[in-house]
């Protein structure tokens, strides 16, 4: 395979930031992964990239009351927590992110299978040296409207 087309997680993340969901499928037993990998995590052949749909259904979550520093920096804590899911795409593939556009402190509202369509999410992670904010775009989901 070319470098060009070489599946990476730098591209990954680079496409992320274009809100453009990609994954890897591998060519010899059709296997989605997503993040997605150079190695196909079935049968270790090398993958190629494949866009995916963004659509999918919850599969389960955790309400976080006590999380990572990037998360209290956006405001989360114990009054407000943020929900973190595990969603299965309609392509077979299962990946986490953030669940947003749910009433984060009524986790019951939340229900499993519900459908769900990724979303990108930006975080500030530091500044350069001049000051400018430097962002790190990560995969959240919300409901499917
Ligand atoms: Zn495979």
């Amino acid at each position: 395979m070319s470098e060009e087309n070489m599946v990476t997680v730098d591209k990954y993340f680079n496409f992320l930031r274009e809100k453009k969901l990609m994954g890897s499928k591998c060519p010899k037993c059709g296997n989605i992964d997503l993040p997605p990998r150079r190695l196909c995590s079935k049968c270790i052949s090398e993958s190629e990239w494949i866009e995916l749909s963004g659509k999918g259904i919850l599969k389960t979550f955790s309400s976080i009351y006590v999380g990572a520093k990037a998360m209290t920096q956006k405001g989360y804590n114990r009054k407000k927590p943020y929900i973190f899911a595990v969603c299965q795409m309609d392509e077979g593939c299962s990946v986490s992110g953030q669940l947003i556009g749910v009433e984060e402190d009524k986790p019951k509202e939340v229900t499993f299978d519900m459908p769900v369509q990724v979303t990108y999410l930006k975080t500030q992670t530091g500044e350069d040296k001049e000051g400018n904010p430097i962002y790190r775009w990560d995969l959240g989901f919300e409901p499917q409207k």
